[in-house]
């Protein structure tokens, strides 16, 4: 094993490097476009090989939260923020220490009155729920029984699943506040009959609260603080954008507009300031945007055959911890799943193309360990956040189709949310993308040339070691990111 790349030197360039293997033109094995059905995408030297960990040494969250460099750090406690004794005593229960550097930065400023607008940008996995999750449970006034049952706080996410899991943080954060009630508002298969929304907090998707608005059944004329999670993914293409507009459209003037995402892409970010007008802002930079965690790997896979071969060898790893393969599209994804479980492997698989309940079921297996292994599309790229995700892989590079030069383009939004499923609040985790052609790869390296970082080659002519490297560096699940520099 030698490599002349180290974690840190090298130009953008090296930063992924050809395989021999990728420099002869290779079949476009992907089917026509047109015939496939996309979850969720956004709109629109020699490889280093293996690295030995040097260090394996684990690291306790609370040295990572001391470290300055850190999107873990901040120098203020939950106690210091000004935050009510009861949502205190919610963050204590569910073993919140110290806030994060966002959720030191940004409370001060969600919280401030009279409330201006916000604009929050940060790290995957560092915590931006628990910001504008504690900015609502503030914000809402639950002194009479009136009160709460009308609706304050309204909360959009871009899935079912995501709107779910931000319902469970505000369950976790209010459980001490007496009378606070929760609705969830996703879609229901079987046409009910509208129900009143009797709770102080909604969080849902955008088209059904918005249906709820509208059919009167939702009151939002006591609504003063609108969340969109996952902002640039809500404010951008068709479809959610305008959902979104409506929905605030349909609320009072003086409502607190609170914008939160991993990714703000500029031009998306100019519609957001629109959007959530004179906001104050917490923003990175792009080479910010990568989590220290996350070791990020590649696989040349010559065919898609081989693609399928080297994720049924690395199912063994996949189940070392809990692993998201990720599929450009539902017919993909269905089609992976039934040849895997028909050689015996065990897998779940989550699309846009299965009903809400069933939906339901799968994510919730997939959080208490019963599945996984979870095949999916982007529809889960966003937001998911199961702390024992320790391995993502990427069966395809995301792309978009890009109307104007009429190519398919890296999905690079879509990349490092993808990522991002895994490295949460500080954990490790490795991430890797299979590339079939020279296409894919030429995508990849855009990919790291985009976030700056460093994508290292898989040498799957050694599985042995392969497995070696994966497994020391997911066993650590709270372990120094830093990865060997070779001697
Ligand atoms: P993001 O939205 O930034 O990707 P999440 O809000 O989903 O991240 O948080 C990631 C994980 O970190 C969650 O499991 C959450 O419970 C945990 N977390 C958030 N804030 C803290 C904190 N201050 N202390 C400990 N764990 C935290
Ligand atoms: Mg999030």
């Amino acid at each position: 094993m030698s490599s002349e790349n180290t974690e840190t030197g090298g130009s953008l360039a090296d930063r992924i490097t050809k395989p021999e293997e990728a420099a002869q033109p290779a079949p476009t094995t992907e089917s026509p476009e047109g015939s496939l059905v996309e979850d969720g995408a956004s709109k629109k030297s020699q490889g280093s090989g293996l690295q030995e960990t040097d260090y394996d040494v684990e690291v306790k969250l609370s040295d990572l939260q001391a470290d300055p460099n850190n999107p873990l750090f901040s120098v203020k406690s939950f106690e210091d923020l000004g935050l009510d004794p009861r949502i205190l005593k919610g963050l204590a229960a569910m073993k919140f220490r110290k806030p994060s550097k966002v959720q030191e930065r940004a409370l001060p400023l969600l919280m401030h009155n009279p409330p201006k607008n916000f604009i929050g940008q940060s790290q995957s996995g560092t915590g931006k729920t628990a910001a504008f999750v504690l900015n609502v449970l503030s914000r809402i006034d639950l002194s009479t029984e009136e009160m709460c049952h009308t609706p304050q706080a309204i909360i959009l996410a871009p899935t079912r699943e995501l709107a779910r899991q931000i319902g469970s943080v505000v369950n976790d954060m209010g459980v001490f506040l007496e009378g606070l009630e929760l609705q969830i508002s996703v879609p229901v298969e079987i046409a009910q009959r509208p129900k009143r929304v009797t709770a102080a907090v909604v969080v849902g998707t955008p088209g059904t609260v918005g249906e709820q608005i509208k059919r009167r059944v939702l009151n939002p004329t006591a609504v003063r603080v609108l969340v969109l999670d996952e902002a640039d993914n809500m404010l951008e293409g068709q479809g959610l954008p305008d959902q979104c507009l409506r929905v605030k459209n349909m609320l009072p003037k003086t409502v607190q507009v609170v914008l939160f995402s991993a990714t703000f892409p500029t031009e998306v970010r100019l519609y957001a300031e629109k959007f959530a007008l004179n906001a104050n802002q917490i923003s990175l930079r792009q080479e910010e945007l990568t989590v220290e965690g996350i070791k990020q790997l590649f696989m040349d896979c010559n065919s898609e055959e081989e693609k399928y071969n080297n994720l049924v060898q690395l199912y063994g790893l996949l189940t070392v911890g809990s692993s998201i393969i990720f599929v450009g599209t539902r017919a993909a994804a269905a089609e992976i799943e039934k040849r895997m479980t028909a050689e015996g492997h065990t897998v779940a698989s989550l699309t846009g193309a299965i009903e809400g309940a069933q939906r339901d079921a799968v994510i919730d297996a997939f959080r208490s360990g019963q599945a996984k292994v979870l095949i999916t599309t982007n529809v889960l790229a966003r937001g998911i956040d199961v702390s024992t995700v320790s391995l993502v892989v990427n069966y395809d590079v995301p792309v978009v189709f890009d109307p104007r030069s009429r190519h398919r383009e890296p999905d690079y939004q879509t990349y490092l949310h993808r990522i991002g499923r895994t490295g949460r609040f500080g954990r490790i985790g490795v991430a890797i993308t299979f590339v079939a052609n020279r296409e894919e790869w030429g995508w990849l390296n855009d990919i790291s040339n985009h976030f700056a970082c460093h994508i290292d080659r898989l040498d799957t002519s050694d599985w042995d070691e392969v497995e070696r490297m994966i497994k020391k560096t997911i066993k650590n699940t709270r372990a120094q990111a830093r990865f060997a520099v070779e001697q």
